[in-house]
């Protein structure tokens, strides 16, 4: 069996087409998205109403969950809490209806999967191997799959931990070896690298594999300008940071 995950997604709907066609030209039996598929970006119903339609295993992110009013948006910054208060306000009732049923955390076959940490699963990072050892501490499935920090990081539950932030292309041979792997983010990478994040796990040959897709930055920056949402969050796009 072959999976796609992505998180991240930030209503970003240049990126999440360009994934969503490069997971078709894989080829993968199930999709799963980590959560935040709002927030920051222009284009949250039609990303919203693409998951619904495309995801096997869909999580609420801290973002969803501020814009749907069910979590406070203390914890923002300015930017953040403006797109949130843009969002809630195009939001429509299908979209509101589909994200107001999900969790911050599941379970699939032999995964766990959170937004942010199995801890937290709404607002904790997993991004290095101090959160990393309390994760895998918290966790049993071989496989705990973690979005949230828009850093693609995979980390090995060796004595002592191993593992780093996840190039791409990077390959990883799953051995018996239990891992904490984040895609990346789609919407608004954060490690350096702008182009979409996503990740193929692959059961049967016992692989994973760290992808990158290039997609036209410049129209969602063109749209976010259209919608009116801060400069710095359609800047930071094209930096990846
Ligand atoms: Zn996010």
């Amino acid at each position: 069996m072959r999976i796609a995950v992505i998180s991240d997604i930030h209503a970003n709907l240049h990126a999440l087409e360009t994934v969503l066609a490069a997971v078709d030209a894989e080829g993968v039996d199930a999709l799963w998205c980590l959560g935040d598929l709002v927030g920051y970006g222009p284009r949250p119903n039609e990303c919203v109403a693409l998951m619904r339609q495309r995801a096997d295993v869909c999580l609420a992110g801290n973002h969803d969950l501020v814009v749907l009013g069910k979590i406070d948006s203390s914890a923002f910054t300015g930017e953040a809490s403006a797109a949130a208060t843009w969002t809630r306000r195009v939001l429509d009732a299908d979209s509101e209806r589909f994200l107001a049923g999900l969790e911050p955390s599941a379970r699939a076959p032999g995964a766990e999967l959170f937004h942010g940490s199995p801890g937290d699963p709404v607002w904790d990072y997993v991004l290095d191997k101090r959160t990393a050892f309390s994760s895998f501490r918290a966790t049993t499935a071989p496989l705990v799959l973690v979005g949230h920090s828009h850093v693609a990081l995979e980390i090995s539950d060796r004595d002592p931990l191993q593992g780093d932030q996840a190039a791409a292309g990077t390959v990883l041979e799953l051995d018996e070896v239990r891992r904490i792997l984040n895609p990346g983010s789609v919407g608004q990478p954060r490690d350096g690298d702008p182009r979409a994040a996503w990740l193929v796990i692959d059961t049967t040959s016992r692989r994973a594999t760290f992808c990158r897709t290039d997609y036209p930055i410049e129209l969602t920056q063109a749209e976010m300008r259209e919608q009116g949402l801060p400069k710095a969050l359609s800047e930071r796009l094209a930096q990846g940071v």
